[in-house]
């Protein structure tokens, strides 16, 4: 992987390029991702090009989470780019859904198609086509796919991670015998979106169930996880549906079943994408830059050689000898031999949020031992040479746990129920995060406090008790106690 950039006007000047986090969060935002050199902008407007640095935090996302699909029993495919355009529109609310934000191919090979092909915003259609073709059984029965792929939905706002026209992602597609086998799917996959990011991103989440509104376009129920930002504000993490027997039925998707009788498959559908890399930024990133929890760091630990003119001769084997050491115990390590200050190098290895750096000096040498400073709490102490990879592999366990409980309490110190409507209204004006409240389960309802505090329901948390009382803006007797914010 290359090595950033120098700056060109001068070398100390990219720190204070970004700009405070307190003072401008989406522009703090923007200034990591370019400075860490994590995404860069393309050539056509909300498209985005993924960089060396952040497409390395991707894979190691990617990897985690392929592990998990397998594990459960799922296996990958690949399906096309291009969807016929009569095949997305054979389920009505799916295509309604999706409409406005297709991209269409209208030419190939110089001359103007006979049918327009719609360039894929998910792939039901095309998987469900597929489908209607190898299930004649319920011997054929449960179908586990999982796809990894990019996607085009057409954007008219965009921001690198968060919403771009392109992204990259996984989407799983399932098809059961029963209605039963395909809920226990769908929560069976939330709970290990949950786990996954909760484990390896150290952002927790809240799981639950979406209003009618905020719901996948042909889906019978859809279930989220839910994150909360740096700025207060709600990021939609990951999504898994219950399709019921809609695009069964669309894309006649049937089997003989046990009774010999002729049924449509119960199906899900699943996935998590590239905006995942965004809100590993804005939940644990600060003023100085990216703070990224050890396992999605593309390096763990960055050593930095310290001393006067002769380093090369006098300290650099020693911090190579280092490097083998840790990367032969599997830890992921860089070693920066560049002829700059060591003060600037610090800056940017915490620009680009490397979890620890470990400075060796010749007085270091001298007492067999290395400087190691945390990026998260930036303390710095003393290790002994000896047994190094076991201490290094316990202070990344360390900071992984750290960037978990500081990312739960501020999520906690940012949750809070209201009682009266002004007390909701009050919340998110002022200090925004997630506000619990009871309500009523009636659209025109939700669209009123969206309207009045540009809040929406995130989720509804799934198997709670029916809520006491009545909804916060209405009055009217409650279905859900709902967890609303306002979201990227
Ligand atoms: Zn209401």
């Amino acid at each position: 992987m290359a090595k950033p950039d120098k700056p060109k006007d001068g070398k100390d000047s990219f720190v204070t390029e970004i700009t405070p986090r307190s003072q401008d969060f989406s522009k703090w935002y923007l200034d990591v991702v370019r400075r860490a050199e994590l995404a860069d902008y393309s050539p056509v407007k909300g498209f985005m090009v993924i960089r060396p640095y952040g497409y390395a935090i991707w894979e190691l996302i990617q990897a985690a989470l392929d592990k998990r699909i397998k594990a459960s029993g799922h296996v990958n495919a690949y399906f096309p780019l291009l969807i016929p355009e009569s095949l997305l529109n054979k389920e009505a609310e799916h295509v309604e859904g999706f409409a406005p934000q297709v991209a269409y191919v209208t030419i190939g090979g110089g001359e103007v198609l006979e049918e327009k092909l719609v360039v894929r915003p998910t792939s039901e259609a095309i998987i469900g086509t597929m489908y209607a073709k190898w299930v004649q059984s319920w011997r054929d029965l449960p179908i586990l796919i999982n796809q990894w792929a990019n996607v085009v939905r057409w954007e008219k706002v965009t921001r690198p991670f968060l919403r771009t026209t392109e992204f990259l992602w996984q989407e799983g597609h399932t098809a059961h015998e029963t209605g039963a086998e395909a809920e226990t799917e769908t929560l069976n996959i939330l709970h290990m979106y949950k786990e996954t990011v909760e484990t390896e991103m150290a952002v927790p989440v809240v799981e639950g169930m979406k209003s009618e509104s905020e719901k996948f376009a042909g889906a019978l129920r859809t279930y989220s996880i839910e994150a909360l930002m740096g700025d207060g504000r709600a990021l939609q993490a990951g999504t898994s549906h219950n399709l019921g027997q809609n695009f069964a039925k669309a894309f006649d998707i049937s089997f003989q079943a046990r009774d010999k009788s002729v049924q449509h498959v119960w199906g899900t559908s699943w996935g998590m994408t590239t905006r995942l890399i965004g809100a590993a930024i804005m939940v644990h990133g600060d003023d100085s830059g990216l703070v990224l929890p050890p396992n999605i760091a593309p390096f763990q630990v960055v050593i930095v050689p310290i001393g006067r003119d002769n380093w090369r001769e006098t300290v650099l084997p020693k911090a190579q000898e280092i490097q083998r050491e840790l990367q032969a115990a599997g830890l992921r390590v860089t070693l920066d031999e560049r002829e700059e200050r060591p003060g600037w190098k610090f800056a940017e290895w915490e620009l680009r949020g490397v979890p620890l750096r470990l400075e060796i000096g010749p007085k270091d040498i001298e007492k067999s031992a290395v400087l190691v400073a945390r990026r998260d709490t930036r303390e710095k102490q003393s290790l002994p040479m000896d047994g190094l990879p076991g201490q290094i592999r316990t202070l990344l366990d360390a900071i992984q746990k750290n960037l978990f409980e500081r990312a739960v309490a501020f999520r906690d110190e940012h949750t809070q129920r209201a009682a009266t409507y002004d007390e909701f209204k009050q919340v998110l004006a002022g200090r925004p995060g997630f506000v619990i409240a009871p309500w009523c389960g009636d659209a025109s309802c939700e669209a009123q406090i969206k309207i009045d505090t540009q809040a929406t329901i995130r989720n509804m948390p799934i198997g709670g008790s029916a809520p006491a009382g009545h909804c916060i803006r209405c009055d009217k007797p409650a279905v859900a106690d709902a967890w609303f914010a306002k979201s990227y």
